[in-house]
Parts: structure tokens; C-alpha cells; sequence
């Protein structure tokens, strides 16, 4: 039997990576495509001499062609810090990215799927956030090229859908954490514990009062590859998250606690357009996916502090 042949862009990096490792133990040839952004080569370290796994370094802002059944498009951006400093390659990247990616499942008849996000609600007035709910996006402000890129994307792709009869899977991610965050990714779970067993300041934007709800990466990856799978004509969008919501002052509280650290929290403005609230409602995943996030905060962040302090990922489900 031919191996399934799939494109995992974006592949280098956080989500990428573990993705891609669970592909190949699956059995799949994996074509890892990265401009090594914001991913990094180590990574992907222990896949490079599998024989079933190929990574092309290239910007998905240009074509490219490869035999493939299935495309993952994750390339892309996904830190704050990160997408605030490069804004228009960010917007240009979920824009001509979905585009590329799309273009290239019509001509091949592969299935497609968007790893989009829970900033399309931008900052929610509804809460939790159900698929139905159209979002509160500043187009203008800040995390714009972000959250517009991403919303551009979800409509080419129904559009792509509706116009070519393109096989679509659109999955909303909600924040997700665990071992591969890069130490300066700048996101809030690598920040506070590079933070706090270094025992330097933790820095809480805000008063801390904002809530997010936390999702341990094998638990995404688990709901992306069974939307991917699904061959029900299920396109999604579908939210995947963990609804358990924790303020980020009580994050902060439970990562001095975990790491016996001596750092005390200190707070600073928050930024311009930072949502206040953020849980997913997953109802709609349970019932078309069958899934459920199964790893607790608690048990995360255990195995995300043991990867700061190791630099070992010795958790992949
Ligand atoms: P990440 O920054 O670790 O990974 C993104 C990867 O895309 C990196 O390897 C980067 O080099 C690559 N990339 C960026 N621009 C590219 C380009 N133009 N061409 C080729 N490669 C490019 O981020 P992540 O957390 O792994 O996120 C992966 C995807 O999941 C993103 O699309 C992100 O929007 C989405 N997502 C993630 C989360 C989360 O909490 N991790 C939440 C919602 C959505
Ligand atoms: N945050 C914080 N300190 C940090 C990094 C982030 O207080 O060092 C806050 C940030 O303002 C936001 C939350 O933590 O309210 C989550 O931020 P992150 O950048 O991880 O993701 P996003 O804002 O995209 O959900």
C-alpha cells in the first residue's frame, strides 16, 4: 500500500513539529515545509534521517508543488511579540499561504486544513465562544494582522470550498502550551517559566485579571489529525481548546508554586486590544470528532517545566 503522502507547512515550528512526529509514527511520508521563521531546525531533529520524512526550506507566500492526499497548513506566526514586529509578512502569510495551499489541494485533490484560531472572536462580548459567534475583530489595531489574516484565510477557504469543491477542515485553536515552545517565543507559559526558574521577575501585563483557558498540545494534536481524518464532509470551523479557564494571575501563582520559585510578579500596561476573556466552547468537537482534551493544566505544565528544564521532550502521546 502507497504511504499517505503528507504537506505539514509550518512544520518546524511549536505545533509543526509535533505534528509531524505524530505523522510519521502513524506511518505517513511527511513533507515538513518551514522558512525557519519563528521554527527552528532542532525541532525537527530527531525526524531529519527518517527515511519517510523530507523538509524543504520555503515561504509559503510563494507556489509550490508536491504530490500530496493531505495538506496541514499551520505556517504561520503565532506569538504576539512575534507577529506585532512583522505585521504585513504575517498578514501576507495567512493570506498567500491559504491561497498557495488551497491552489495546490485543487490541482492535486487533497484535503486542506486551516490551523485557525480562537482570535477570529477577537476581544469576545460572547462568552464562551460557540462557532456560531461572528467575533469583536479591531481591524486596525494591533493583533489586526493577525486576527484578519487568519479570518481572511477561513473565508478563502469556504470560498475555495464552495467555488472548486475543494476538501476543507477549518479548526479554531484555542492557546495551546507544552514541550518545542521555543523559551523566547514570548507567549505567556514559556515566558513565566523560563521566567521563573531563572528566578527573574514574572511579568503579568495587566492586572492579571484576563482569562485564558490552556490546552496541552497532544490533546490539539489528537483533534487535528482526527479533523483530518474525518470523511464525514465535516469542514468545520470547529473550536479546539480546553475550557478549564485560569486567569493569568493565578497562572502566574501556579508556576511559582510548581518550580519552587523564588520570583516574585511584577506588572506592567496591557497591551492595546488584548482580549479579556477567552474559553472555548467545544460541544460541536465532541460531537462530530468524538474528542475531549484528556491532560489537565496541572499535569501540562509538570511536563512543560520538566521540558524548560531538560530541554527533553519525553511526552509525545
Ligand atoms: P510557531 O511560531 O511555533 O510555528 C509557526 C511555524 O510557521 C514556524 O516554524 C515558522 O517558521 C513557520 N512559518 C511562519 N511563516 C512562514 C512562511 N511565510 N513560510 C513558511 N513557514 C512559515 O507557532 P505555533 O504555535 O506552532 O502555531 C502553528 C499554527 O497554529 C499557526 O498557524 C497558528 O496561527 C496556529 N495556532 C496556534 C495556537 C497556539 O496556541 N499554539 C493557537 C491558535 C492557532
Ligand atoms: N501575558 C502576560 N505576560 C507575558 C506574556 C503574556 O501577562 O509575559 C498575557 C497577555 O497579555 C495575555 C495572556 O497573557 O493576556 C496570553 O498571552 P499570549 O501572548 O500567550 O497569547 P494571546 O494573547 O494571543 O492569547
Amino acid at each position: 500500500m502507497m504511504k499517505k503522502r503528507v504537506l505539514v507547512t509550518g512544520g518546524a515550528g511549536f505545533l509543526g513539529a509535533h505534528l509531524c512526529r505524530r505523522l510519521i509514527r502513524k506511518g505517513a511520508a511527511v513533507i515538513c515545509l518551514d522558512n525557519l521563521w519563528t521554527g527552528r531546525m532542532d525541532n525537527i531533529r530527531s525526524l531529519a534521517a527518517h527515511p519517510d520524512f523530507t523538509f524543504v526550506r520555503h515561504d509559503v507566500t510563494e507556489p509550490f508543488y508536491a504530490e500530496t492526499d493531505q495538506i496541514y497548513n499551520l505556517a504561520c506566526p503565532a506569538s504576539p511579540a512575534h507577529y506585532q514586529r512583522y505585521p504585513v509578512e504575517t498578514c501576507k502569510t495567512s493570506v498567500l499561504g491559504a491561497i498557495n495551499m488551497l491552489e495546490l489541494a485543487k490541482r492535486t485533490g487533497a484535503k486542506v486544513l486551516q490551523a485557525s484560531t480562537s482570535e477570529v472572536y477577537g476581544d469576545p462580548e460572547q462568552h464562551p465562544q460557540t462557532e456560531v459567534y461572528n467575533g469583536c475583530v479591531n481591524s486596525t489595531g494591533i493583533r489586526a494582522c493577525y486576527d484578519e489574516g487568519k479570518r481572511a484565510a477561513e473565508a478563502l477557504f469556504f470560498d475555495y470550498h464552495r467555488q472548486y469543491g475543494v476538501d476543507i477542515k477549518v479548526m479554531r485553536i484555542f492557546n495551546t502550551y507544552g514541550p518545542g515552545m521555543q523559551p523566547g517565543d514570548g507567549r505567556v507559559i514559556p515566558n513565566f517559566i523560563t521566567q521563573a526558574l531563572a528566578g527573574r521577575d514574572i511579568t503579568v501585563y495587566g492586572d492579571g485579571k484576563q482569562t485564558r483557558s490552556f490546552c496541552y498540545v497532544d490533546d490539539v494534536i489528537e483533534a487535528m489529525i482526527r479533523l483530518m481524518e474525518a470523511e464525514n464532509g465535516f469542514t468545520g470551523p470547529v473550536n479546539v481548546g480546553n475550557p478549564c479557564e485560569c486567569t493569568v494571575g493565578m497562572l502566574a501563582e501556579q508556576i511559582i508554586a510548581r518550580t519552587q520559585s523564588g520570583s516574585k510578579v511584577v506588572f506592567s500596561p496591557l497591551p492595546p486590544d488584548d482580549p479579556k476573556r477567552r474559553r472555548p466552547d467545544i460541544g460541536l468537537a465532541q460531537r462530530t470528532l468524538g474528542w475531549k482534551p484528556l491532560i489537565g493544566l496541572e499535569e501540562g505544565l509538570e511536563r512543560t517545566i520538566a521540558y524548560y528544564r531538560t530541554g527533553a521532550w519525553t511526552d509525545d502521546a
